[in-house]
């Protein structure tokens, strides 16, 4: 890699040690070493005890001028082993905060895949293209999952950073069409169709993993939840012996509620849309799918970038624009409301005086190509709008402070 800076401290009776490099040394090995402690100390409360002696942390941090030097780290991406974790992404310190959720993804893999996993995932070779283990669910799903509730349960982050993340997810998995059920996603990532839907395993398998964490918490009056029995099965497992691929559903309906099996068929073999308003309810809070602003505020429902090429979608905000397949990532070329044509650069400051509800035409480029895409102008809205209920039962804000704190 280069000339690196390292680091080191001990986290309650583990040794943590971070190699660094940077363009220049701009971004140094004591910086990622203080980004990393908050997070780690959150991931050992959760886990509840230190799951390694020692863990070291490899961070690279490239510019446009390094492309070349080592083009197989020239990505954003990370990857888990036992004791350590790598890191590759931009030298930009704004990214601080996407390094964080990084090593809390790659620290909870400790438990999962690494202390947690199948005899069919120990046997895959990654060489042949077969992949049978039906538990990606697991292994990414339940991992992304606790990386983010773990922070809001030790208050690093507030309970509205974390309920807007949860839209974001929403958000996010919305964009796989159409979707795969969880077991399908984990026997299918490795053809060219199911690498296309391997995103929404950290969105919808992590939500997955937020709802059963909600139903067993309900099932079990805040006793049990999903972090409980994941530990035990943890404990019970380790990084030697494999559960069976097969039985392990079962498993884990024995392990918890009979109704645990209606879930596991709905939502992780098929793909059954969530009821977030139902879900929700039990811990008092409030999911709105659309909470409708300013009257006048027209809206394309997505939001848009500025780019060397021209404005870039960069969210699809409204189920509605789904179905107009606009897609993030498209350049707009072109804009046309009510048959007048906008031209590209200008159409955000024209688009504001279009009437709600009248057509619009877009033309964008998309991997080279040209598509004309149509839909209709939006009242300006919010979208997956979760929102704590302020007239609580007893009951709901029990369950909530369950849900949001750790239990000792
Ligand atoms: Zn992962």
């Amino acid at each position: 890699m280069g000339e690196l800076t390292t680091s080191k401290t001990t986290i309650r009776d583990m040794e943590v040690e971070v190699f660094v490099y940077s363009p220049s040394d701009s971004i140094n090995a004591d910086t990622v070493l203080a980004l990393s402690h908050p997070i780690i100390n959150c991931a050992i409360q959760f886990i509840g005890y230190t799951p390694v002696s020692r863990y070291v942390l490899l961070v690279y941090f490239h510019d446009k001028e390094d492309h070349s030097k080592i083009p197989c780290l020239n990505f954003w991406g990370a990857l888990e082993h036992g004791n350590s974790s790598t890191y590759a992404l931009p030298a930009q310190k704004e990214l601080f905060p996407y390094l964080q959720k990084m090593i809390a993804h790659e620290f909870m893999h400790i438990l999962a895949p690494l202390n947690l996993h199948s005899n069919k995932l120990v046997s895959t070779d990654y060489s042949i293209p077969v992949n049978q283990d039906n538990h990606l669910w697991l292994y990414e799903g339940i991992t992304e999952w606790a990386s983010h509730i773990m922070l809001l349960r030790n208050a690093f982050i507030s309970l509205d950073d974390y309920l807007l993340e949860l839209s974001a997810m929403i958000r996010r998995s919305r964009t796989f069409t159409p979707p795969y059920s969880l077991l399908k996603l984990s026997n299918s990532w490795h053809t060219a169709e199911g690498k296309k839907q391997y995103g929404n395993i950290y969105q919808l398998g992590a939500l997955t993993a937020t709802i059963l964490d909600l139903r067993l918490l309900r099932l079990s009056e805040g006793t049990r939840g999903l972090r409980e029995v994941y530990l035990d099965l943890v404990k019970k497992y380790g990084s030697k012996q494999p559960f069976d691929n097969d039985s392990f559903f079962e498993e884990f309906i024995t392990l918890t509620y009979p109704e645990i099996q209606s879930f596991i068929h709905k939502h992780i073999m098929s793909y059954t849309p969530f009821d977030f308003v139902e879900e929700f309810k039990a811990v008092g809070i409030q999911y709105l799918p659309v909470q409708l602003e300013d009257q006048n505020t027209p809206s394309l429902g997505f939001t848009v970038e500025h780019h060397p090429q021209g404005f870039v979608v960069s969210k699809i905000l409204s189920p509605d624009t789904s179905a107009v397949k606009v897609k993030v990532g498209d350049i707009i070329v072109q804009v046309e409301v009510d048959d007048s044509p906008l031209d590209g650069n200008t159409f955000l400051f024209k688009l504001m005086q279009a009437k709600i509800h009248s057509p619009y035409s877009l033309r964008v480029l998309r991997e080279g190509k040209s598509l004309v895409l149509e839909g209709r102008i939006l009242q300006n809205a919010r979208y997956d709008v979760f929102r704590q209920e302020e007239n609580a039962t007893a009951e709901q804000r029990y369950l909530r402070l369950k849900w949001m704190t750790l239990s000792p």
